[in-house]
């Protein structure tokens, strides 16, 4: 899904125009010093295309100043994003801050749509025409507020997206993308470097693929993969909340832009929901999955013990997950991670054919019916994989399946056909 980020000066009306834009209010409406949010990401649609927008306005200003800030902001926006929507206010004009954004949105050549923010009336239209001379081409006079001029700025962002891509799932070319994530101090710089000292650094431009400058090609048991923002994880992030908030940002857009993520989590620490949540926006966005007990040396036999009832308890909902326990610091079966994200990519892209999933829901039907409901019984008359990456069935029935036997299939589904590592998605479109 593309990435569109929302960037500008604080109280230009940023989450304004993002709730305009998601169609509900769910971003807050005003940038307040020292909030940081967990969600900064939001689906949207717009004549049917899906995107995904990224509020940057969640930052909290720190000793940097504001104008450091919102560059660093820009920045940020340009590596993990398709197009940046550039919010200006219109009836304040350019400021300082503003220009310097621009230089930073020139050099990177990213797709800019340029938007006029507080266009309310025909009066301050004059003044978004003014925006011309930024050099980022059209200005569009919205009012977030009234939504004026709302669809033209959703058309212009459509058109600055790259182009859909194909119904059906093609694998990118080139090497694999992996996003190392977790939270602060689990390891996650430790194994890139453990990584890149026993495995080879790629130096060389594989054929056909630039590199972004924060990613890293490394060849893992003779395979290359391509990790995903390693300047991110490199660059210690301070533990101030603003940089929380960007990490966050980070770590949200390197899931996007990977297909498969490997969360770290500190083994000789109990889980918190911070690792849960992580895990979590890598099954919402569709990726293969790993996790990484590091810090394997840490552990002794009753922390392990521990530790399986609380992947027991607390990880019930990623039974599915490859896992791999593993040190950082002495290297201990860091050789698994290869095979493990190998297993994860299989599953991920696995693809079943249509006359062995009919056979396997034919088996279910009979040994198996949905439950009598009101005098009917719901079945499923047929299935197809409609997606691979990740496997995605669409199931063709009479009647609404209940909740309990979807879920029950999909059960089944994992027993039959693997699919370690991989969310799987099962639709249904019912006939009455
Ligand atoms: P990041 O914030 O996730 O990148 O974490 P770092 O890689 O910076 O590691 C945080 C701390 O944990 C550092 O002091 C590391 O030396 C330490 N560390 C990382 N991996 C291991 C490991 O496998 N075992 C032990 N004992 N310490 C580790």
């Amino acid at each position: 899904v593309p990435v569109v980020a929302v960037v500008g000066r604080p109280n230009v009306g940023k989450s304004t125009l993002v709730n305009r834009i998601i169609g509900r209010r769910e971003a807050v409406v005003q940038d307040v010093p020292g909030v940081t949010r967990d969600r900064v990401s939001y689906d949207a649609v717009w004549n049917g295309r899906d995107f995904v927008v990224v509020d940057t306005g969640g930052w909290a200003p720190d000793a940097k100043g504001m104008a450091a800030q919102v560059t660093e902001q820009a920045e940020l926006a340009i590596g993990t994003a398709d197009a940046v929507l550039f919010v200006v206010d219109a009836t304040v004009g350019i400021q300082d801050v503003d220009e310097s954004v621009v230089q930073v949105l020139r050099r990177a050549g990213k797709p800019v749509v340029l938007a006029a923010n507080k266009v309310d009336d025909l009066r301050t239209e004059g003044e978004a025409a003014a925006l011309w001379n930024l050099g980022l081409g059209e200005p569009y006079p919205v009012s977030a507020l009234h939504g004026r001029g709302s669809g033209d700025l959703l058309d212009a962002i459509l058109a600055a997206l790259p182009e859909a891509p194909p119904e059906d799932f093609d694998p990118p070319a080139g090497p694999r993308r992996v996003a190392i994530v977790g939270k602060p101090n689990v390891g996650k710089s430790s194994l890139l470097n453990r990584l890149a000292r026993q495995q080879r650094v790629v130096v060389d431009d594989v054929a056909g693929t630039t590199v972004d400058p924060v990613d890293e090609l490394v060849e893992v048991d003779g395979r290359t993969y391509r990790f995903i923002d390693t300047a991110g994880i490199r660059r210690r992030v301070k533990e101030a909340s603003g940089h929380e908030y960007y990490a966050s940002l980070r770590t949200h857009a390197a899931i996007e832009r990977a297909e498969v993520c490997v969360v770290v989590v500190d083994a000789g620490q109990p889980m918190t929901e911070q690792d849960l949540r992580i895990m979590s926006s890598v099954e919402e966005a569709g990726r293969a999955l790993v996790i990484a007990f590091n810090k394997w040396d840490l552990t002794d036999d009753e922390r392990r013990r521990y530790l399986d009832r609380e992947i027991e308890r607390d990880l019930t909902g990623f039974g599915w997950a490859a896992k791999v326990n593993i040190s950082a610091r002495t290297g201990r079966h860091v050789d698994r991670l290869g095979p493990a994200i190998e297993e994860a990519l299989g599953g991920w892209e696995q693809r079943i054919s249509t006359g062995k999933l009919n056979a396997f829901l034919g088996r279910i039907a009979a040994a198996h019916p949905h439950p009598v409901r009101g005098g009917k019984q719901p079945r499923v008359l047929f299935g197809t994989q409609a997606h691979a990456g990740p496997p995605t069935f669409v199931l063709f029935t009479s009647g609404q399946l209940e909740d309990q036997y979807l879920r029950f299939v999909e059960r089944r589904l994992r027993e039959e056909f693997g699919f370690t590592g991989t969310p799987v998605h099962v639709q249904v479109r019912a006939r009455e």
